[in-house]
């Protein structure tokens, strides 16, 4: 008898726990990893969030089960948001529901959305949740390529007629990761246009919604009109706010995929603590200074290890917002042969561009999540590799 389900036996193990015991064996080792592979803010959660959460713990009444559609404070603060920023209205009590995470939102809304066999669009390369979760809702992949001649924006025109006919559910990440490929209000229009012609839900994955350099400002999906027929578009707190430790986020946009969510959570979880809530309505509802801040230290370090990439010979491109670099695979090298190697000889991790998706072979990953002193090792440390010529 075997113990586990087959859905579960058939998932590739999840890349980045792989990484991290080979982190851990080299750490034993005594050697001095600088770890670029992991793709989280390592700056702490601001203070005025903190405060708020203190304050709310004390208060025994918070200490029960949240409704299960999330607390109308912090549903309101999403939509009041979502007012400022993109001049989207949103109702909050049917067009807003509190996730534990969006990668939780992201996983449950496929098993919500689909029926087993259905097709899901998603990104190549991709976050991999889009990828096990169609797995684990018995859903077919079908690839949207991302090609840097075309700036990371999917050709829609490109795929299949018999998968634009067959396809229930499309997924999308801008500013997106791994690529840091930003996109204008006309992607999503085009985006909008495609879906409704061929009767597909679409939804915009916004993890980095705030975290943009320079004047870009990430569009909304829903800024297109008539988006909320066919569109939800996931945002979080992780990144922007430094909380991904917290597990808050949320989902926004079509009601009726919004309640079907809600209704397939009722049974899973009990929604996210309502001090948690409570702080991350706060962190949505302040001037967003602190999020200009860290900005700006992702911006200086994006700056300094595109210079010195570029210097080595290492080609990349300068992105408009994420914490990442999306960098070109020396010639000679797999991406995973090249991750290897520079984790092996210089004792830096990256993540290997097929980690991602076929489409992100010949490419790696760096996240922008360490000090600038540790982006100065790490040049240092590329410099002194002997990296050309290949494995
Ligand atoms: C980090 C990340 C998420 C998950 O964020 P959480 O809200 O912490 O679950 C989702 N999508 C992408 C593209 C991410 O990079």
């Amino acid at each position: 008898m075997t113990l586990i389900s087959s859905k579960i036996s058939q998932l590739p193990p999840y890349l980045f726990s792989k990484i991290h015991q080979k982190k851990e064996a080299l750490l034993a080792q005594g050697v001095d990893v600088i770890d670029l592979g992991i793709g989280a803010p390592d700056l702490p959660t601001p203070s005025f969030i903190i405060e708020r959460l203190m304050e709310e713990v004390q208060n025994t009444a918070n200490h029960r089960y949240a409704p299960y559609e999330g607390i109308e404070e912090f549903k309101q603060a999403v939509a009041a948001f979502y007012k400022q920023h993109y001049a989207v209205e949103l109702d909050p009590k049917t067009e807003v529901l509190t996730l534990i995470g969006s990668k939780e939102g992201i996983a449950n809304f496929i098993q919500a959305s689909i029926n087993p066999g259905e097709k899901v669009i998603i990104p190549d390369p991709g976050y991999p949740v889009y990828r096990t979760a169609v797995h684990l809702a018995g859903g077919i992949i079908v690839d949207l390529p991302l090609d840097e001649n075309n700036g990371f924006v999917p050709r829609f025109d490109q795929l299949s007629d018999l998968d634009k006919a067959e396809s229930k559910l499309m997924f999308l990440n801008y500013p997106g990761n791994p690529t840091a490929a930003t996109v204008e209000l006309n992607t999503f229009l085009e985006a909008i246009t495609f879906v409704r012609k061929h009767d597909i839900l679409i939804a915009n994955d916004m993890a980095y919604d705030l975290v943009t350099f320079g004047a870009y400002q990430a569009p909304s999906i829903l800024q297109v009109p008539g988006a909320k027929r066919y569109a939800v578009e996931f945002g979080s707190l992780s990144k922007s706010f430094n909380m991904t430790g917290w597990r808050i986020g949320y989902v926004v946009g079509n009601s009726e995929v919004i309640r079907a969510l809600a209704t397939l959570k009722s049974n899973i979880d009990s929604s996210q603590f309502i001090p948690i809530q409570k702080a991350a309505a706060t962190a949505l509802q302040s001037d967003l200074a602190v999020v200009s801040e860290n900005n700006r230290i992702f911006e200086a370090r994006m700056e300094c290890l595109h210079r010195g990439l570029q210097e080595i010979g290492i080609e990349v491109a300068k992105p408009q917002g994420t914490i990442f670099l999306w960098a070109k695979v020396p010639d000679g090298f797999t991406s995973m042969s090249f991750a290897e190697k520079l984790l092996q000889e210089a004792g830096i991790i990256v993540t290997p561009g097929v980690a991602f998706g076929k489409n992100g072979e010949g490419y790696f990953r760096i996240a922008l999540s360490v000090t600038m002193k540790r982006l100065h090792e790490v040049i240092e440390r590329l410099k002194r590799m002997d990296w050309k010529g290949g494995n």
